[in-house]
C-alpha cells in the first residue's frame, strides 16, 4: 500500500466533493489540471486532479481509472478561480470546476482543436466532364458561369443543387472550393469626442489591475471607447474579453467588433458543445484574439489575456439564479486582479453595487454626458392616468402621441412588462382568479393558440368555461399583456407594419433578427414588446417610446425594484432619439407624483441612484452591508420551514458569538415564505443573513457546512442574491 500515490481528485458532486485516490502505477502521475476518471460509489464519474502532493499515506483509497489528460485542461488559474469561488459561493471545489469546464469536456470530449472546416466557397474549373443528360450538373455550371466569381456552398444548395453533388462534381475535377477572401477591409476607428478620449486615455494608460466605471449616457458612444482600448491592447498580441448581456448578442453588435478587428470568437448560450469547447480551445491557444461572450464566457482561459470589458454591467443576466449563484461582473474583478489588468464595467445606469465602488474609490469613475454624433437626449413626460378610460392599456393621449409620431413617419416603441394576452383572468362575480394546480401563480391568458400559462412552471391549461368558485361564466381578461396590446395598436393604426419583440414571438435568433431587419428599413413602425426591445439595440428612427405602466416597479418590495425599475425605464428611452431626430418618452403612471419616479425623470439616473444608494446604506442593506440568502423547498412544506429554523438557530448562536460585546455579527430574517411561495408543486421557504462585514459573513455561513437533510429537500445558498424577496 505504501508504494501508492495518492492524489486528490474533485468530483462534480455535492458534500465534499474532493476526494483521495491512488494512482497503482507510479510513473503514471496526472497532472494537476488534468481530468482522470475514477469510481465513485457505484458509478464512474469524471474529475479533475486538484493536487498530486497528498502524501500522508492512506487506507482505503480507491485507484483511479483513467487519465484523460496529458496536459491540465484547467490550468493554474482557473483553478485558482475555481477555489476562490468555492470558498465565495460556498459551494464544492468539483461541482464548481464542473461548471467551468464545456460540457462536451466534462463529458469526455477529447481536448484538442479541429481543424477549422474546409472552405465553402466553390468556382468552376472543368465543365467538360459533366455528361450532357445530366441536367442539375449543367444548371450548376450555367450557374457558375454566369455568376463570375465563386459563390458560396449555401447560395448554391439555396438555389436546388445539393451538397453531394458538389462534392461529386468536386472529385471530378468540375469544381474547386477556394479559400475564402482576403481578409475583410476593417472599418477606421471614429474621431472621439473630448469626453470620448478621455476615458480612452485613461484606460489606455492603465498597466496593471485598475477597475474603471464608464458611465455614458444610452447613444454616448461606450462601443466605440471599448474599441478604442482594445486595439492597443491586441496591437500588443494580448487579448481582449467583452462580456454582454444574454439578450446583447445580435449580428449588430458583433458585426462592429467583427468589422474593427480580426480574430473576433464568440460564446454564448446557442453553440453547441462541440463548438463552445472548440472557442474555449482557441481562446488558450490565442488564436482567438477577442473573445465576446455572455455570462459563462467568464471561464474561458486566455493565453495572454489584456483587457476585460463589460457592456452593460447592471444587467441581471450576468447573474446565474441556479447551480453555483455566481455574479460574472463580480469573477471579473477577480480575474482582472490576477491578471493584473485594467477592467472597464461600462453602462448608462450602473448598478449601485459598482457606484458604491466608486464613492469608496475603488474604482475610476469615467463619464460621458453627451452623446455622440450630434443626438439629444430624448425627452421625458409623464401621462397620468387617474379617472382616464383606456384602451387595451393606452390612453387616448397616449395614442394621440402615437399617431403624431406615425405621421411624421417616426417610429414608435411600446415596452410593456408582461407577456400574453392579459395576466389574470378574473370572475366578475366573486373576484376568483385562475391561478396553477402546481404555484401559486395566476396565469396568464394567451391569445393563438388560447390557453392558460403559468410563467412559472411553464404549464399549460384550457381556459375555463366557468368560475371555479361560484360557477358563473362572465371571466374577464385583466390587465394588459404584449399580445393584448399588439392586437389594440392593430385595430388603432390599421395598416402600420407592427412587430411583437417578446419570448414567444422569438424563439429563435433568425426570428428577432428577421423583425430587427424589417425595422432597421426605417420606415414608421410600432414596436411593441418587454424588455427584450430594452437593451442594447440601436434603432435609429425611433422617435417615441412610451412606457405602458410604470407602477409595478417601485411598489415591489424588494429592495432592488427601484433601481431594477430605474434602470429599465431609462434604458427602454434610450432607445429614442438616437440619430438626428430628437426623441420623446411617455410613461403611463397611476402615481405620477411618485417621488423616486418625480427624481428619475426630472434629475436623471446618477441622482436616483446617489439618493437609492444613500437609503440603502442608511439601512443596513447591500451593497452597504453584505447579503446572502438560504433557500429551501420541499413537497412537504414543514421539511423546508424546520431545515430553515435550524439554520437560524445555529447562524444566530454563531453570529453572537463572532460578533463585539454589544452587537452580533449578523441580522438574521426570516424564515419566511417565498414571495412565489409554491412553485411546481414545491413549497418555499427563504431565510435572509445580512453581515456587518464580508468575512464574518464568509464566516457564518462556512459553519453551516454540510447539514443533514431530508433527501427531499432542496436548499441552497446566494451569496449576494439578485432577487432579494
Ligand atoms: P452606447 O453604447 O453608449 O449606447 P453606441 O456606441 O451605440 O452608444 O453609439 C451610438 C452611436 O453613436 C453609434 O451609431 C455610433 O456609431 C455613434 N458614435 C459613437 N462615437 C462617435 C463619434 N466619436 N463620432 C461620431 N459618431 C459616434
Ligand atoms: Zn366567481
Ligand atoms: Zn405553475
Amino acid at each position: 500500500m505504501a508504494s501508492h500515490h495518492i492524489i486528490q481528485v474533485a468530483v462534480p458532486r455535492p458534500l465534499h466533493s474532493v476526494y483521495d485516490y491512488h494512482v497503482d502505477d507510479a510513473t503514471e502521475i496526472p497532472l494537476v489540471g488534468a481530468r482522470l476518471r475514477v469510481p465513485f460509489g457505484r458509478s464512474e464519474v469524471i474529475g479533475i486532479c486538484v493536487s498530486t502532493a497528498v502524501d500522508a499515506p492512506h487506507e482505503n483509497t480507491k485507484a483511479i481509472l483513467e487519465i484523460l489528460d496529458a496536459e491540465p485542461v484547467i490550468d493554474e488559474e482557473l483553478l485558482e478561480l475555481a477555489r476562490w469561488m468555492s470558498g465565495y459561493y460556498h459551494y464544492p471545489l468539483g461541482e464548481v470546476l464542473a461548471t467551468i469546464l464545456p460540457s462536451a469536456a466534462r463529458k469526455g470530449a477529447a481536448f484538442d482543436i479541429k481543424p477549422p472546416p474546409p472552405p465553402d466557397l466553390w468556382h468552376l474549373v472543368d465543365p467538360s466532364a459533366v455528361s450532357p443528360r445530366a441536367k442539375t450538373q449543367l444548371a450548376l455550371v450555367q450557374h457558375l458561369q454566369e455568376a463570375a466569381a465563386a459563390v458560396t456552398g449555401t447560395e448554391l444548395e439555396s438555389a436546388g443543387f445539393n451538397r453531394p453533388m458538389l462534392r461529386k462534381l468536386e472529385n471530378l475535377g468540375v469544381l474547386e472550393r477556394q479559400a475564402e477572401a482576403t481578409a475583410p477591409t476593417l472599418d477606421a476607428p471614429l474621431n472621439p469626442t473630448p469626453e470620448q478620449a478621455q476615458a480612452i486615455d485613461a484606460v489606455t494608460q492603465a498597466k496593471e489591475f485598475t477597475p474603471f466605471l464608464l458611465e455614458g449616457v444610452t447613444g454616448s458612444g461606450k462601443t466605440e471607447v471599448y474599441l478604442q482600448i482594445m486595439a492597443p491592447v491586441l496591437a500588443q498580441a494580448q487579448q481582449v474579453l467583452v462580456l454582454v448581456p444574454e439578450i446583447a448578442l445580435t449580428p449588430q453588435t458583433l458585426a462592429r467588433f467583427e468589422n474593427r478587428f480580426a480574430g473576433v470568437g464568440v460564446m454564448h448560450s446557442a453553440l453547441t458543445d462541440q463548438q463552445r469547447l472548440q472557442t474555449w480551445l482557441r481562446c488558450r491557444s490565442g488564436d482567438i484574439r477577442v473573445l465576446i461572450g455572455t455570462r459563462s464566457a467568464v471561464f474561458t482561459p486566455f493565453n495572454d489575456l489584456g483587457l476585460i470589458i463589460v457592456d452593460e454591467e447592471h444587467d441581471s443576466s450576468y447573474k446565474q439564479q441556479e447551480g453555483l449563484r455566481y455574479s460574472a461582473r463580480d469573477l471579473t474583478v477577480k480575474r482582472a486582479q490576477t491578471a493584473n489588468i485594467p477592467l472597464l464595467l461600462g453602462s448608462a445606469t450602473p448598478s449601485l453595487e459598482s457606484l458604491y465602488n466608486v464613492q469608496r474609490q475603488r474604482y475610476r469613475h469615467l463619464t460621458i454626458t453627451q452623446r455622440a454624433g450630434g443626438a439629444l437626449m430624448p425627452r421625458f413626460d409623464v401621462i397620468d392616468l387617474r379617472g382616464q378610460r383606456l384602451r387595451g392599456g393606452f390612453s387616448d393621449t397616449l395614442i394621440r402621441i402615437i399617431r403624431q409620431h406615425l405621421a411624421e413617419a417616426g417610429q414608435v416603441l411600446i415596452y410593456l412588462n408582461r407577456r400574453g394576452f392579459a395576466p389574470t383572468l378574473l370572475c366578475q362575480h366573486c373576484g376568483w382568479q385562475c391561478v396553477c394546480s402546481d404555484c401559486d401563480a395566476k396565469l396568464t391568458l394567451h391569445r393563438r393558440p388560447e390557453q392558460m400559462v403559468c410563467h412559472h412552471c411553464s404549464l399549460r391549461f384550457a381556459l375555463p368555461e366557468r368560475c371555479e368558485h361560484c360557477g358563473h361564466e362572465d371571466l374577464i381578461p385583466v390587465g394588459v399583456g404584449t399580445q393584448r396590446a399588439e392586437e389594440t395598436l392593430v385595430e388603432l393604426f390599421p395598416g402600420v407594419p407592427l412587430y411583437r419583440i417578446d419570448r414567444d414571438t422569438t424563439r429563435t435568433t433568425t426570428q428577432l433578427n428577421a423583425q430587427l431587419e424589417q425595422i432597421h428599413r426605417g420606415r414608421p413602425c410600432i414596436m411593441v414588446g418587454t424588455q427584450m426591445l430594452a437593451k442594447g439595440h440601436h434603432f435609429p428612427q425611433v422617435t417615441l417610446v412610451a412606457v405602458v405602466n410604470a407602477d409595478a416597479g417601485f411598489l415591489s418590495p424588494d429592495f432592488r425594484a427601484p433601481e431594477r425599475t430605474a434602470q429599465l425605464i431609462v434604458q427602454v428611452a434610450g432607445r429614442a432619439g438616437r440619430a438626428e431626430r430628437p426623441g420623446e418618452v411617455w410613461i403611463q403612471s397611476y402615481q405620477p407624483d411618485n417621488p423616486l419616479l418625480k427624481r428619475l425623470l426630472s434629475q436623471g439616473y446618477g441622482s436616483f441612484a446617489e439618493a437609492e444608494l444613500a437609503s440603502r446604506l442608511q439601512a443596513g442593506l447591500p451593497p452597504g452591508q453584505p447579503m446572502a440568502m438560504l433557500r429551501a423547498e420541499a413537497f412537504e412544506p414543514q421539511l423546508a420551514l424546520e431545515f430553515l429554523q435550524r439554520c437560524k438557530s445555529h447562524l444566530q448562536k454563531h453570529a453572537d458569538h463572532l460578533g463585539e460585546e454589544t452587537a452580533s455579527a449578523a441580522q438574521i430574517m426570516g424564515p419566511i415564505p417565498a414571495p412565489m411561495a409554491r412553485v411546481a408543486k414545491r413549497t418555499r421557504f427563504q431565510l435572509v443573513v445580512i453581515a456587518v462585514s464580508r468575512p464574518q459573513l464568509h464566516r457564518l455561513l462556512a459553519s453551516i457546512g454540510q447539514p443533514k437533510t431530508h433527501a427531499s429537500l432542496r436548499w441552497s445558498i446566494d451569496v449576494d442574491p439578485y432577487d432579494a424577496m
